[in-house]
């Protein structure tokens, strides 16, 4: 819904709303904010809301950094806290240049550009419902987070008078009343790591959500004195974080919305265009990592053992490949990338996830065989026979595939693929050059 003047205006005085957050998200998916007195409501409306986008992570240079905030109406949304004082309300942005353009370095724009080859392609909508992983981490006297966790807990665990049962279970209903459908919430695997998964909806709103959600999480957290974090592996030896992101395209077809990836006919009820776009996603693997997976983090989830996809492959029935096809089917039918992990920027990942299979589309791909065994349990031999290749290893890696993939760096566009690869082959540098804990236990003595 994309509320007109009167109705924003209408709702600020029913709910008291005495600030604005008007957001929008850099290139590495931090949620920026400049916060207005609802006094500026009306500056906002009109998009006369300005910002210096030469100190904003990937934007622009010093001569041409003045940038404007055009709200998107249809993201108003009006926190639950913070009552005493007046509340606080929300809308995501879209960054303008002065001739009033939409800005090409804007993750968001970019991903409504993606969206809109998608529409020209035949699709109404791409559907994503994403599944992120957290951690939730004691913090000390100061404040500062620990590595301690407060529970011994597993899988679906429940434990009477949980702090952090109790945490998630106010995340949900605080994500609850500012209009998210909350379609599970569960303990994970780890001690300390929790799940909240909600319903799908179209790209660019699931993006936003993501954004959201993630604030919600950290902000609640907060108030419990834990620390919630989304780092893709902050503990070695146990699971990771990860956020599998649930994909179907939709479209109008005589007067009546469909899943273009259900066939009644095939022999598992997938259309022709589902296995493209598999196979669309399976060619463009690497490169889409570094985009799903963009930090030097992420390679340490990446690995055997702990859940986490380590090679290119898809199966309807176990979960060691990087793509798996749940078995709902009809309007549910879906592919669940489990690869990408928390730390991606929403708006690059899905922008390159879409493109990916996208292209499998155009270019009539077919995917390789589905592996139905377990993968770790193979070894190389066995993998190299059955055609199954590995994800990139290390970001670096990751980048150097980019840097080959034409249909990607597209997805990005120019502006964000130079910022972005070269952010990113900085912070890699950064990361080679230091010295690890486990490199002076191991070294230090022996040699
Ligand atoms: N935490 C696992 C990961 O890193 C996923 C566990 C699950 O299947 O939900 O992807
Ligand atoms: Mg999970
Ligand atoms: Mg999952």
């Amino acid at each position: 819904h994309v509320y007109t003047n009167d109705e924003v205006h209408a709702l600020v005085k029913e709910e008291n709303v005495r600030f604005l957050r008007v957001t929008f998200s850099d290139l590495f998916g931090t949620m920026k904010s400049v916060d207005l007195p609802i006094s500026q409501l009306d500056k906002l409306l009109a998009n006369k809301v300005m910002f210096d986008g030469s100190s904003i992570d990937g934007f622009v240079r010093i001569e041409e950094s003045d940038m404007y905030l055009y709200p998107d109406m249809s993201t108003w949304l009006v926190f639950p806290w913070g009552a005493e004082h007046g509340k606080v309300a929300q809308v995501i942005c879209s960054v303008h240049l002065t001739d009033g353009t939409p800005f090409a370095g804007d993750p968001r724009n970019n991903l409504k550009r993606v969206i809109k080859e998608m529409n020209d392609a035949g699709f109404s909508a791409f559907n994503i419902g994403p599944e992120p992983e957290f951690f939730l981490f004691e913090t000390d006297e100061n404040g500062n987070t620990t590595t301690k966790v407060n529970d011994q807990e597993n899988y679906f665990d429940l434990e009477p008078a949980d702090k952090g049962e109790d945490c998630r279970r106010d995340i949900v209903l605080a994500l609850e009343s500012m209009g998210y459908n909350v379609e599970a919430a569960h303990h994970e695997v780890a001690p300390g790591q929790h799940e909240v998964d909600f319903k799908y909806s179209d790209a660019l709103e699931a993006a936003d959500n993501i954004q959201i959600f993630k604030l919600v999480v950290k902000t609640i957290a907060k108030k419990y004195g834990f620390h919630a974090t989304f780092m893709p592996k902050p503990l070695a030896g146990i699971n990771g974080n990860g956020m599998h992101m649930n994909m179907s395209l939709f479209k109008e077809e005589g007067g009546k919305v469909v899943n273009s990836f259900y066939d009644e006919q095939d022999k598992v009820q997938l259309s022709q265009t589902a296995y493209q776009f598999l196979a669309g996603v399976m060619d463009h693997a690497r490169s889409v990592t570094a985009v799903c997976n963009p930090i030097v983090n992420s390679y340490k989830r990446l690995v055997p053992g702990y859940e986490a996809p380590v090679y290119v492959a898809w199966s309807a029935s176990n979960r060691s490949p990087m793509v798996r096809i749940p078995s709902e089917r009809g309007m549910g039918t879906r592919l669940e990338l489990r690869s990408v992990d928390p730390s991606a920027n929403p708006y690059l990942a899905i922008a390159a996830i879409l493109a990916a299979g996208l292209d499998g589309l155009k270019r009539g791909l077919k995917p390789a065989d589905s592996v139905d065994e377990n993968i770790y349990a193979m070894t190389e031999a066995e993998r190299q026979a059955k055609g199954i290749h590995d994800l990139p290893d290390t970001l670096h890696n990751a980048l150097k595939s980019l840097a080959q993939d034409d249909v990607i760096k597209a997805a990005l566009g120019d502006h964000l693929y130079r910022s972005f690869n070269g952010a990113k082959s900085l912070e890699y540098e950064g990361y080679r050059q230091s010295v690890s804990k486990w490199e002076q236990d191991k070294y230090m003595s022996e040699y």
